[in-house]
């Protein structure tokens, strides 16, 4: 069933999905919608943009300072109702309701704030031609109704990883968060006029990608696309938006190697592997699903990561000493699962999880999507499993030789959004770490994030990136001003 909801300032289409059993985290989308609702997402688009564009010069006057207290003041509301937030999205997207707590509302608070402070401090570039009598300057500006399309394993921090720089910068923007987790993006609307965003500014519309999504990437009033999720569907916006040249931001898939060295600190590299492979059910972009281990101590490294790997509590969302919650959907576990069998099919040995241990799940919970952390061994690199982004709680662990190999096969795969390097030498990880084809390489650690440095992958993984000066100049028109004096 689907609804409309009409708020004062944001026109916001929603489609509502059925009432879960909350123990369950179930999710049902709303993905096979009718020609009426196809319809209407194009008039709810089609209202936004109109509602986005007459918002434009108003906002992109204001200061930046004006701006920026707006945005301090939405980021104190969401962190006024941080539990309410963390419920929510714990609720309908399946992850942990202690992942939500201390993961995505926080930083969706500190996006808003990043970049109500970011804001404040870029500069222009000026240079002096003195024999010609010239200098030169760069003015920037916001580019006009911006479009910005989100996935569903980090709802609320993603869409305010787009909306933040790009209202900041002065432009007003049409959000479409996932059809398959939009209660946050709903919850948040109802704070944009608390906070003082003038109507129009931010305009949430709710709907289905092939629909809501491909109306907004096809609007000719939208001149600018943000896009994170599938290099799939990446490839179909970047087609769809190639008649009206568009400016894209696409942040895309991963199939992240950890690289672990026989001189590794195994007391660290185990745990931070073990949550880089398994956080938030293994649905996120960075998570590692390869693990090359130097021979001389992969025996010893499997032995230990099995062990800890089948400590992870799995069920119910809602209980905070559970470490894996549900996965997205059915669709998705069935998908996740099948790439298991096919590994076995191929001869791997799954060490545990899937298909091998018993999964105890709590009374209430026995059919929503849950799966065990899985690790498999012997899979051979040119396997779907070892190529193909699983999205989900499986990693596969291989033994290598030599520093020389490793970088080849850690680089022989489509995508090159992130990866890991442990050991204790530090000429070896900074040799390594150059030569990975990844946008980001952790070394001795894993998801330590500094908001000011790029983000984004290579290859498959995207294109552009994201962060306080790529943000910024995405979301802003940049002109060179010759001055003879
Ligand atoms: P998805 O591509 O299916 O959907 C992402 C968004 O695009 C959704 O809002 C969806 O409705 C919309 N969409 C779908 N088809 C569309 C179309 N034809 N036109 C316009 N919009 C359309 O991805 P997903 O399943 O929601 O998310 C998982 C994927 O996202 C994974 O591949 C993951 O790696 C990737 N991801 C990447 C990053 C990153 O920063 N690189 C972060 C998170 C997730």
């Amino acid at each position: 069933m689907f609804k409309i909801f009409s708020f004062r300032r944001n026109i916001v289409f929603g489609v509502t999905r059925k009432s879960v059993d909350d123990d369950k985290a179930v999710n049902v989308s709303c993905r096979h919608a009718s020609p009426s609702v196809f319809s209407l997402c194009l008039l709810m688009v089609e209202a936004a943009v109109k509602s986005a564009k007459a918002a434009f010069p108003i906002w992109s006057s204001k200061s930046p300072l004006e701006r920026s207290q707006i945005l301090n003041k939405l980021a104190d509301l969401i962190e006024h109702d941080l539990e309410a937030f963390a419920q929510a999205e714990s609720k309908d997207q399946g992850k942990t309701i202690t992942f939500a707590r201390t993961v995505d509302i926080p930083r969706a608070v500190y996006n808003f704030r990043f970049f109500a402070s970011s804001i404040l401090h870029h500069t222009t570039e000026c240079t002096e031609m003195a024999t010609m009598g010239c200098m030169h300057y760069t003015s920037r500006a916001p580019v006009g109704v911006a479009g910005l399309i989100s996935p569903w394993n980090l709802p609320l921090y993603l869409l305010t990883w787009k909306i933040a720089p790009a209202i900041a910068c002065g432009n007003t923007v049409v959000a479409k968060p996932s059809e398959m987790t939009s209660v946050t993006a709903w919850m948040m609307c109802k704070l944009l006029e608390k906070a003082g965003v003038p109507h129009g500014v931010v305009n949430i519309v709710f709907g289905t990608g092939t629909k809501a999504g491909e109306a907004l990437t096809c609007h000719p009033d939208v001149p600018l696309i943000s896009f994170t999720g599938s290099t799939l569907t990446a490839q179909r916006i970047t087609e769809k938006s190639a008649p009206y040249c568009k400016r894209l931001s696409l942040e895309l898939g991963g199939k992240n190697p950890a690289i672990i060295f026989d001189d590794a600190d195994l007391t660290q590299c185990i745990p931070t592997t073990l949550r880089s492979s398994f956080a938030n059910q293994g649905e996120i972009c960075l998570c590692t699903s390869r693990i090359f281990v130097q021979r001389g101590i992969y025996s010893e490294f499997l032995k230990r990561f099995v062990a800890e790997a089948k400590k992870w509590k799995v069920g119910n969302p809602s209980d905070p000493t559970v470490d894996v919650g549900a996965l997205i959907s059915k669709e998705h576990l069935e998908k996740v699962r099948s790439y298991v069998k096919k590994a076995q099919a191929e001869g791997a040995r799954v060490l545990c999880g899937e298909g091998v241990d018993s999964l105890a799940l709590p009374t209430g919970n026995q059919k929503g999507y849950f799966m065990l952390p899985t690790v498999i061994a012997e899979v051979k690199d040119e396997s779907c499993c070892m190529q193909e982004e699983i999205f989900g709680p499986v990693t596969c662990v291989v033994a290598f030789d030599t520093e020389e190999e490793v970088i080849e096969r850690a680089n022989s795969v489509k995508y090159g959004l992130a990866a890991t390097v442990w050991s204790s030498n530090v000429g070896r990880v900074h040799r390594v770490a150059q030569r990975l084809q990844a946008g980001l390489v952790w070394t001795n650690c894993w998801l330590v994030r500094d908001l000011n440095l790029p983000f984004g992958g290579m290859k498959a993984s995207g294109i552009g990136r994201e962060g306080a000066k790529d943000s910024y100049e995405f979301f802003t028109e940049v002109k060179t001003i010759t001055i003879k004096h």
